[in-house]
């Protein structure tokens, strides 16, 4: 690829014609007569096939300023005696010294014979020859004009390859810095353009994939004639009469040079398969240096190519998540911390998280879940589809939008039940949202935007709300919990848990038929702290098998104690559903009991709906384990998970505890009472008992006891009492 090439193109394509630059000549003069004279001999001179255009000065200030406009002067006629004697050697030096001119070839004139300069003088300014000027005449004037004008051209090329070659450092260590391959083709053009000097024409630089030449090339950066290309198809940019060269270079995988035209090749064959191809027209003539010069210049860019396809994957590597192809958190953190404080005012972060992906991780399996997910970013790319979105965790997505984009609450709400069609089964997917707007972050760091956005979501998740909006009050609560889980790790340790016991109660006899087991945390302090806060934190921290077992085994103390007492009552415990996946939880809880010698019908495990629901395949199973054992199965909150009834027909349980949201509007809205009578025909069709929660009023009890439904717990009959306490009220109950 190294040697030098020129390049013809075909013949029957139409050469763009090139306009002739003339050798420009100074002529400083002040007698009139003899400038007009000058002129008329040198007017048709040629050299190179070039015209020489002749510009005339009558004094010296004249032509210091015609030579600061213009620097391609290849010769100055200058006329030693002009203004004052010695004139014509100040401007001399001007040009050299001060005007920086070395390449300008300086013939010096005079009139007056025998008043030539100092042989050193001459030597000083660089001045060339030293002519009378009855000594030249036409053919003289010829020859030493056009034997300077080759002389000038090669100085000049000289000093431009010089300039050139730093230029080429230059723009190889500004190369460097670009890394993405957009930045990095505009900077190569810039530089082709500043090397060679470019004023008419253009530079194009396209890239394709595949082994062959292709005219769909998409153009990467396009300067002069062609600029405003940039993402265009090749095919659109009317460049046919090359396509000859294109071809040619891409088979020679090397570079064509030529004098209108450049043709530089390059690939990245290691790395992606990527070709490139840059083509360099100039309407000027390139000269042997210019060519040269582009030729140091394409060696020494060949490697950024292999740079830049080399940084772009390892950032695909770096920003990408490689199961779903979608930004990482990686790359959210880049962008937060990229944006300006202006970009934040008009954006917001959206954290979407999958709800209970874990249950979902071992029904169905990790590649199973992976698809799912895939089919979830589709349609939220269907949602939002300008705006980015990186997947931050197992289950959870950022979405970075413009606040122009933002959803109605009505899509919204639309958006957190997602249906998804799988393997032909429709997977409902619920997820919970928290909107940030980061005009209230502008003087956060990007690790923290995040944090507080995820530990939003965790919010929303421990206040059961699916939508959550970002509040200033969020992170005093966030710090607030996060001292809470502090004191949960500890808690555990120090055994601060104790559980309180809640009946149920017959409403027709009035007496107690079971009891739940109710986990209560006093802190050393003596504040008590409601498992609605503990229960989601210990949850989110991966704490709650510890709470659970405890629980379960104060459970079991408990019913030996009632039991001891005389009263064989059932008492149900509360286990999480993420412990039902938990080997070590299902296998301590049966060996507790197991131990405990306790008569499995003592005991009862609840188990919220749309927990048991959603992996109904994987925790069936281990419900029969209990059920075997002779525990009740409380199927909980039973209504507010939208089971398929298929389901509910086979599911491993005992009794179905109606949600007190269904009891607290009972006789209010048809609604509310057709969900009670429906689950109470559900119990009766399948066998189950049914359990209304919540039962706060005689209302309600009246409501419930018409419609067949005898068994309830709720404020009306009890609240929740320690064991001791308990077993006091069964023995005042059993005495009325
Ligand atoms: P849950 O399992 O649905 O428990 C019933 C909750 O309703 C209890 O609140 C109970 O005190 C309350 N309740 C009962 N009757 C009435 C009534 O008439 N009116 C009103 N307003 N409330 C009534 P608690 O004890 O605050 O427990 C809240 C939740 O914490 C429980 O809901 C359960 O999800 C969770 N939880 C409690 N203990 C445990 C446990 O040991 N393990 C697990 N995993 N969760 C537990
Ligand atoms: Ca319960
Ligand atoms: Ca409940």
């Amino acid at each position: 690829m190294s040697e030098l090439e020129l390049f013809h193109f075909s013949e029957n394509s139409t050469v763009k014609k090139t306009t002739v630059t003339p050798w420009k000549v100074l002529s400083v003069e002040d007698d009139l007569t003899y400038q007009a004279s000058l002129i008329y001999s040198l007017q048709d001179l040629v050299v190179y096939e070039r015209p020489v255009e002749i510009l005339t000065a009558n004094s010296v200030s004249e032509a210091a300023d015609i030579i600061s406009r213009n620097s391609d002067i290849s010769v100055i006629l200058l006329d030693v005696v002009m203004e004052e004697d010695d004139a014509g050697l100040r401007l001399a030096s001007t040009i050299r010294e001060v005007l920086g001119n070395s390449a300008v070839r300086i013939i010096l004139v005079t009139g007056q014979p025998g008043m030539a300069p100092r042989h050193e003088v001459m030597a000083k300014y660089d001045i060339d020859e030293y002519w009378n000027k009855s000594d030249l005449a036409r053919d003289t004037l010829h020859t030493v004009v056009s034997s300077h004008i080759r002389t000038w051209r090669y100085l000049s090329e000289l000093i431009q390859a010089k300039q050139g070659l730093q230029m080429v450092v230059d723009a190889a260590r500004s190369i460097s810095s670009k890394q993405n391959l957009v930045s990095f083709t505009e900077t190569v053009l810039n530089e082709i353009e500043r090397i060679i000097g470019i004023k008419q024409g253009g530079i194009v630089c396209f890239a394709y994939q595949g082994k062959q030449f292709s005219s769909n090339a998409r153009v990467l950066a396009a300067s002069g004639a062609y600029s405003g290309s940039t993402h265009k198809a090749l095919s659109e940019l009317n460049l046919d009469e090359y396509y000859p060269g294109f071809v040619c270079a891409a088979e020679k995988r090397g570079h064509l040079f030529g004098t209108d035209s450049s043709i530089l090749y390059f690939d990245t064959p290691n790395i992606d398969q990527k070709h490139y191809i840059v083509l360099v027209h100039s309407r000027e003539r390139l000269t042997d240096g210019h060519i040269n010069l582009l030729q140091v210049f394409s060696e020494n860019i060949s490697s950024g190519f292999t740079a830049v396809a080399l940084v772009s994957r390892l950032t695909n590597l770096a920003y990408k998540d490689q199961v779903l192809k979608s930004y990482n958190r990686n790359w959210l953190l880049r962008e937060l911390s990229a944006m300006t404080k202006e970009e934040k005012l008009e954006s917001r972060l959206m954290i979407v998280v999958v709800n209970d992906f874990t249950g979902m991780m071992v029904t169905f399996g990790e590649h199973y879940c992976e698809d799912l997910l895939t089919a979830l970013l589709l349609n939220i790319h269907g949602v939002y589809p300008k705006d980015l979105i990186a997947r931050t965790g197992d289950c959870t997505f950022a979405i970075l939008f413009n606040k122009k984009s933002i959803l109605t609450e009505e899509k919204l709400s639309h958006m957190i039940d997602q249906r998804l069609t799988l393997n032909n089964t429709i997977h409902r997917l619920r997820l919970t949202v928290a909107r940030i707007d980061l005009s209230l972050l502008t003087e956060v760091k990007a690790e923290q935007i995040l944090q507080l956005s995820e530990s939003t979501a965790n919010m929303a998740h421990i206040k059961g709300q699916r939508i959550i909006d970002y509040e200033p009050e969020i992170m005093r609560s966030i710090t607030a919990s996060h001292h809470l889980l502090m004191d949960l790790h500890a808690a555990i340790d120090n055994h601060e848990f104790f559980i309180v016991l809640q009946p149920k109660v017959n409403m027709r006899s009035g007496k107690a038929t079971g009891f739940e087991a109710l986990l209560r945390w006093q802190k050393p302090d003596g504040q008590v702290i409601p498992p609605d806060r503990f229960i989601p934190l210990a949850e989110t921290a991966g704490l709650i098998s510890h709470l659970d077992i405890e629980a379960a085994k104060q459970t079991i103390e408990a019913a030996i104690l009632l039991q001891k007492a005389g009263f064989d009552l059932p008492i149900s415990f509360n286990a999480s559903c993420s412990n039902l996946h938990h080997k070590d939880y299902v296998r301590t809880v049966l060996d507790m009991i197991g131990r405990s010698g306790l008569d499995g019908h003592l005991l009862d495990i609840e188990v919220t709906e749309s927990q048991a629901m959603l992996s109904y395949e994987q925790i069936n199973p281990t419900l029969k384990q209990f059920s075997d054992l002779g525990l009740g199965v409380s199927i909980d909150d039973f209504g507010t998970g939208y089971s398929s009834l298929a389901h509910v027909a086979y599911l491993e349980a005992t009794t179905l505890k109606i949600d007190k949201s269904f009891i607290d509007h009972l006789g209010e809205n048809d609604a509310g009472n057709h969900v009670v009578e429906m689950i109470l025909h559900l119990g009766e069709q399948f066998g189950f008992a049914v359990v209304a929660e919540g039962v706060e009023t005689e209302l309600q009890r009246q409501y419930l006891l018409n419609r067949g439904c005898y068994v309830a717990q709720g404020y009306l009959f009890a609240r929740p009492m320690s064991v001791s306490k308990v077993i006091d009220w069964l023995n005042t109950q059993q005495t009325t």
